[in-house]
């Protein structure tokens, strides 16, 4: 889970009183499954879990986090733990595990710290929206990404035609989820929310989540040994939560098993497919298009075709209309002097799986970077002057050869390297803002 979105940038930006799309349309959520169990209510979905667990979208929930956090050390007893899955054995029991596999599952669980550890130092440091398309549409993303598009062309092909979802959409959500399969977790599923759940800072929802990765267990859709997942309990190539997995993942290939974890993706891929479609994707409309303001656009709230758009100077980048996809919001994410995109019914579908605007962004950009689109056009006001994605290799180098903490040479800025870049700041009399700037690279050179 290390790339994906829940230990991912918090994206704080302004949205510049721009109502989004209208509510989704819920009514296509099933409202039980065939075998008379409840479907889990809209609090269970993807996006909710990801709302809990970043903060980009919760800023609220924040300071509350950081109290609990501080107020409760991380708890090392085995024998509290071993205590609390003897009473969770009859909770789980009595809504249907068998015996046979909760006592299989829990024969080796083990209460992991560093779960703990994880959950409790999210980053604080806020990343801005231009941060973050940075790295969700870096060179290597894209290329991997192309890559894995001509790998697995047949099945993406297949995807598209079975859900009418753009097969550079479900690649580019693989992508953010785990970079196309490479991290996708490998704490033992068990392990790792039984952890939560009994640390009890979201229990009650880590609890419904074990109970369900036992029923996951009990199908026989995978073995134990294979039961990996994030820390917070993501599971393979897309990242399905077990209550998502449950109601949504799917059986593409028809082997008899929702498999989300293998090295073939195509469970997995056309599991998010099914998921979007589900929501409500519509078929070859575009989740947004990059559009130019004019300057004294008044109110910029509510939905109009982009011919409407157009009416009022809103045009697509090339100076053209948008075409008439189907009713927008003008979306800035930035503010004004910012990037600005009209968005359609499929940038809130996308939402559905991270409730972030920052996230749809990212994979809505990403698939456009896929399909050989090209970068944002709009200006961002990032108050620094931006590095070239070599040369933020270049500033991770340097960070590291000077000593400071730093797990990779990516070319990504996430906490680690936002976190160093203000140490050195400090160190060197700068102000510490931790942006990857000209600056900080012209400063790291000279010393
Ligand atoms: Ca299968």
């Amino acid at each position: 889970m290390s790339s994906t979105v829940i230990t991912a940038f918090v994206a704080t930006f302004a949205t510049v009183g721009i109502a989004l799309a209208s509510p989704i349309d819920t009514s296509l959520r099933p409202k039980a499954r065939p075998d008379g169990t409840q479907i889990p209510a809209v609090a269970d979905t993807q996006a909710t879990i990801y709302a809990e667990l970043t903060s980009s979208v919760r800023p609220l929930a924040r300071p509350k986090d950081l109290e609990t956090a501080e107020a409760a050390p991380v708890s090392t007893s085995n024998a509290a733990f071993d205590r609390w899955i003897r009473g969770f054995r009859g909770r789980a029991l009595a809504q249907g595990i068998s015996a046979r596999v909760f006592d299989a599952a829990f024969q080796n669980a083990r209460y992991t710290p560093d779960v703990i550890i994880k959950d409790r130092n999210q980053t604080e440091f806020k990343s801005n929206i231009w941060d973050y398309l940075d790295n969700a549409a870096a060179p290597p993303k894209v290329e991997e990404g192309q890559q894995a598009l001509r790998r697995h062309n047949p099945t993406l092909q297949r995807i598209e035609q079975r859900y009418g979802v753009d097969k550079e959409v479900v690649a580019a959500v693989w992508g953010l989820e785990s970079r196309y399969g490479t991290r996708m977790g490998t704490y033992p599923m068990i392990d790792a929310l039984a952890t939560l759940a009994f640390d009890g800072r979201r229990g009650s929802f880590f609890e419904k989540q074990l109970i369900t990765a036992l029923k996951i267990v009990q199908s026989g859709d995978v073995t134990l040994r294979d039961f990996q997942g994030s820390w917070a309990g993501a599971m393979g190539h897309t990242q399905f939560i077990p209550t998502s997995y449950m109601a949504y993942a799917v059986d593409f290939d028809g082997d008899g098993k929702r498999d989300v974890w293998s090295s073939d993706p195509g469970d997995a891929l056309a599991s998010t497919a099914a998921y979007l479609r589900r929501f409500g994707w519509i078929t070859g409309q575009p989740w947004g298009v990059e559009v130019r303001v004019p300057r004294g656009l008044g109110s910029t709230g509510g939905q109009r075709m982009p011919s409407q758009w157009a009416q009022l100077g809103v045009v697509g980048v090339d100076g053209r209309p948008v075409r008439d996809y189907g009713s927008a919001s003008l979306l800035m994410p930035a503010g004004r002097n910012g990037a600005a995109f009209l968005v359609f019914k499929n940038f809130s579908v996308i939402k559905r799986y991270n409730n972030s605007d920052a996230y749809a962004l990212g994979v809505g950009h990403l698939s456009d970077r896929l399909k050989g689109g090209p970068p944002i056009q709009g200006p961002w006001p990032r108050g620094y002057e931006p590095l070239s994605f070599n040369e933020k290799m270049e500033l991770q180098s340097l960070l590291k050869s000077r000593g400071y903490a730093l797990e990779k040479i990516d070319g990504l800025i996430g906490p680690n390297t936002r976190t160093a870049i203000a140490d050195f700041q400090r160190s060197a009399g700068m102000r510490p803002d931790g942006n990857p700037s000209q600056d900080v690279l012209k400063q790291l050179k000279s010393r």
